[in-house]
Order: structure tokens, then sequence, then C-alpha cells
């Protein structure tokens, strides 16, 4: 087990409906061992297969809106995780209007399962949807055309590395270590103030993820994520189609870079790709005329470590 992970698996990077080329939006972050879906296209089982993630590690799953591409994998996805997963537990998180359409299924296909399937509903306005030891993970609005949300994955920030040889120097008590690492002084037997800064150095950077789900071109996007390392933002058209983003709810790849620009992203990943277009590098050089950072058009099977 790889305790530092934060990886996150691409598996349908495509619009609307599956095509030979790419399979509706769903993308898994595995974080230090358990996976989080976002979002769960067609086909998401079978790619979870295919990129040996194990549906056992699954533990939560976050729907950003209550379209077919986005939702239509769940209900085989949890039928699978009901036949085949013992003594284990799965939490959607999604609007109340979806937990509805779930409970209704999982009652006429899942009965006799000893598989614990929660839910968690989600506000279309936002707010903090999931706070655990070492991570947040919280959903911020998007602009389609039925409510829609975003969620930012953010560690939480880490502990002060400890310098073992002024530890050693100073044989410190075990007792004392938990508040040096978290950034307190020590004061010696002998009276003698060591400045925190003398005993530790800085912690490794917290890092942070954000998924832009569909959404039309709203600065309100840029405000909600401003200062996260790698935003994926949805890039469904080039700016030839710009005419048709916004009143289709959709943004076009320069669009997503001008969000990545405005909320200074380290990276910035392209998908959600419309099949009206045959050549993906396509989003990642018209994302380059309004992004100077790092540009990733994602494909089926990408995998990208934050760490
Ligand atoms: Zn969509």
């Amino acid at each position: 087990m790889d305790m530092a992970k934060f990886q996150i698996n691409y598996l349908g990077c495509g619009s609307a409906t599956p095509t030979e080329r790419h399979l509706p939006s769903c993308q898994v972050i595995d974080f230090r061992d358990r996976l989080f879906m976002i979002d769960c296209g067609e086909g998401a089982q079978l790619q979870l297969r295919r990129m040996h993630l194990k549906f056992s590690r699954l533990s939560h799953i976050f729907i950003s809106h209550l379209h077919g591409d986005h939702f239509l994998g769940l209900p085989g996805l949890l039928s699978t995780l009901a036949l085949h997963s013992v003594d284990s537990s799965v939490t959607v998180h999604t609007f109340p209007e979806g937990i509805e359409i779930l409970r209704r299924l999982m009652r006429m296909f899942c009965h006799d399962t000893s598989f614990a399937l929660h839910y968690e509903p989600v506000d279309p306005a936002g707010g903090l949807v999931l706070d655990e030891r070492s991570f947040t993970v919280r959903a911020f609005p998007l602009y389609h055309r039925v409510p829609c949300v975003g969620y930012v994955f953010e560690e939480k920030p880490k502990e002060r590395h400890l310098r073992g040889d002024m530890i050693r120097f100073l044989n410190i008590p075990v007792s004392r270590i938990k508040d040096i690492k978290a950034g307190a002084d020590y004061l010696a037997p002998d009276g003698r103030l060591w400045l925190n800064s003398e005993l530790t150095t800085d912690p490794d950077p917290a890092m942070s993820y954000a998924y832009c789900s569909d959404t039309r071109f709203d600065m309100r996007v840029a405000e909600a994520v401003r200062g996260v390392d790698t935003v994926y933002h949805e890039s469904t058209y080039l700016s030839d189609w710009e005419h048709k983003a916004a009143p289709r709810g959709h943004s076009t790849a320069a669009q997503a870079g001008m969000i990545a620009e405005a909320a200074g992203a380290r990276r910035l990943v392209l998908g959600h790709y419309s099949k009206s277009y045959d050549d993906d590098s396509l989003f990642a050089r018209e994302a380059a005329t309004t992004f100077s950072g790092e540009i990733i058009a994602a494909r089926e099977g990408l995998r990208i470590d934050l760490l």
C-alpha cells in the first residue's frame, strides 16, 4: 500500500453517448489505497476492470448531475457490488432526486445482499461533502442546463518533517514529538528554547484536484477552484462551436484554459469531448492559447499522479 498515493484515473472522457473512441464521464481517485469515483457513465464497471482498480476498494461515489452520461453506469455497477461485495460499503453522493431513483432500482434488483449502500444528499449550492482524516471533498455549483456541481479533493496540511539529528542530539521525549511535528517549539530541561524551525523542515505541499463537470464558461468556476493544483475542466467543443457551447451548457477548450489560468492552476486536464471531433490533440492545442501551465488531454486509461 502506498500511503502517499493521490492518483487520478480517467475511465471515460467523452460526452453524451459512448462511441468507439470514448466512453462517457467517469474518473476514479486512488487516494492512499481507497477509491473515490466521480461520475459514473455507462461502461464504468468494465473500465474499472480494464484498469485493474479493485471494486472492493471503492468507498465513495460522487455524482455531478443527473444526465445519463454521468449517471447511467451506476445501476450496473451497484448491482455488481451487491452481488459480489461481502460486508463492504459504498456511499453515493448525489442530489435527492438521484437518491430516489437509486433507492427504487436497488429495491427492485438488489435485495438479499450484505452489501451496505449509503446515500448522502448533495446541495446544488455546494458545501463540504466529506471530511476525512487527511483530506476533504467539497462541492461547488456549476452552470449547466440542470443543477450541477463540481468537486474539489484537497489534502489537509501535512505534518512538518522532523530533523532526526536534532531530535537525537537534544534527546527530545517521544511525548513532545506530535506537537513539534504540528509546529510547536521545544523548551529544553536546561531552560533553552529551541525554535520549531531548528527542529523541523517544511512539510510536503498539500495537493488538490478539482473536477469541473458539465458547465458553460463562467468565471465563478475559477473563483471556486482558486489555488487548486490540477484542474479538470470540461471542453466539449473547440472555438469553432463557441456559439453553440453556452446555450447547451458547455465550454470550449479555450474557455477551459481561461478558467484554469484565472484559478492559478499548475495543470489543466481536458475531457468530455464532443463526438464531432476526431483529434483530441486539437483541444490541448487550443487551450494552450489561454493557459500557460501544463495541459493534458485526457483519454481512457490515463493515470495522473499528483504527488
Ligand atoms: Zn455530460
